[in-house]
Parts: structure tokens; sequence; C-alpha cells
């Protein structure tokens, strides 16, 4: 995808129906501070644009970046903050999963998990309720430029084991950094939402 036009054109609240878009869209859900933010920012070669984690784990929306008005980018809340209260933790899981249950447009789900660490429960959680709604995962491995090149397909690995995915599963590594693995996932990216 070349990059035309972004735009933040609907921010769905706690509180708001999940809207009926008119293109098809792709998620990304992560823990609070995975970099969850960079990539979309990377992806859409903005410096600031999602939000980063100044304050993690206060934003509870999800955000519908709109591309070159032929698809969304759905930023969802970061979860699994550790200081969030119960019931903000409880609001988030069940945003998450009313728009993957409700969304008539998801064509496709990324999971991130920082590259440098096994997944954690919640991360297992996001990823079941993700398949358990039937969708293929797709893992992206945030943080890539922090990780030695001989660790990398160890760490993978680590990763795969840790989520339990199923077979055929991408993982990819990226970087916000070097912006290493940004073609390759927009190649996916287009090949999932273009008709
Ligand atoms: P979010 O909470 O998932 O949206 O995470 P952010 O995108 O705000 O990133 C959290 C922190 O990790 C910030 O300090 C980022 O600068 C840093 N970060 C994110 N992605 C990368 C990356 O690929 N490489 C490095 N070195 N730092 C990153």
């Amino acid at each position: 995808m070349v990059i035309k036009n972004v735009n933040l054109e609907i921010v769905c609240g706690i509180t708001s129906k999940i809207p009926d878009t008119a293109y098809n869209e792709v998620a990304f859900a992560g823990k609070s501070n995975v970099g969850k933010s960079s990539l979309i920012n990377a992806l859409m070669n903005r410096k600031a644009l999602a939000r980063t984690s100044a304050q993690p784990g206060k934003t509870q929306t999800i955000n519908f970046y709109n591309i070159n008005d032929a698809m969304y980018l759905v930023d969802l809340p970061g979860y699994g903050y550790a200081k969030a209260s119960e019931e903000v933790k409880a609001k988030w899981g069940k945003m998450i999963e009313n728009y993957l249950h409700t969304s008539k447009r998801l064509k496709a789900v990324f999971l991130l998990i920082d590259i440098r660490h096994d997944p954690s429960a919640n991360d297992r959680m996001m990823y079941e309720w993700m398949v358990y709604q039937g969708f293929a995962p797709i893992i992206i491995a945030t943080k890539l430029d922090k990780i030695k090149r001989s660790q990398i397909q160890k760490n993978v690995k680590a990763i795969r084991e840790g989520l339990g995915v199923q077979p055929g599963t991408m993982i990819i590594p990226f970087s916000a950094e070097t912006k290493q693995g940004r073609e390759e996932i927009w190649e996916l990216i287009d090949s999932l939402v273009l008709p």
C-alpha cells in the first residue's frame, strides 16, 4: 500500500456501538507497551498519529484509521496494564471481544508480542479469543532491534510455543526503529483486504 492519506476517522468508546464501516478492516491487539502505536505509526508513515504510551493503559477506545479511503487499520485498546483497576481490565476485555464478534468488515487480526519475552497469560487468552471468534491471528514479534540476530529464531520459537499457535501461523519480526518487517506486513495486509 502506498500511503496517500490517513485519518483517524472513528473513535469508539466503551459505550459506543461498533460501527458498520464502508471498507475492510484489519485490527491490532497487544499488551500495553508492546509497541502497537509505534507499529501503526510506522505502517502509516506518521510519527505520532497513533497515541503512544505516555499514560499506559489509559486509553480505552477502539480507533479506526482510514487509509486512502480504501481500508481501516483498527487500533484495539492495549490490555494487561498491571496498574489498571479490575473494572478497567474487565472493560477492555469486553470491548475487544465485542469488536471481534461484531465487526462485519474485519478481515484479519494481528497480535503483537514483544520478541524479548515469553507470551503472558493475557496474551494467550487474547490469542484463544481470536481463534474462538474464527480468526487465524497473525503474530507480530515487536522490538526486533532489541535482540541480536542470533537470538531471533530461538525467540520466535518461544513465542510460537508459548502461545500454542496453530500450525501454519505466521510470526513476523518487526522493528519500529529500523522499519524491518514493514513491507512484509503491508504485503500481507494488501492481500487480505484488497478486492
Ligand atoms: P503501545 O503501548 O503498545 O502503543 O507501545 P508504544 O508504541 O507506545 O511503545 C512503547 C515503548 O516501546 C515506547 O517507548 C517506544 O518507543 C518503544 N518501542 C516501540 N517499538 C519499538 C521498537 O521496535 N524498537 C525499540 N527499540 N523500541 C520500541
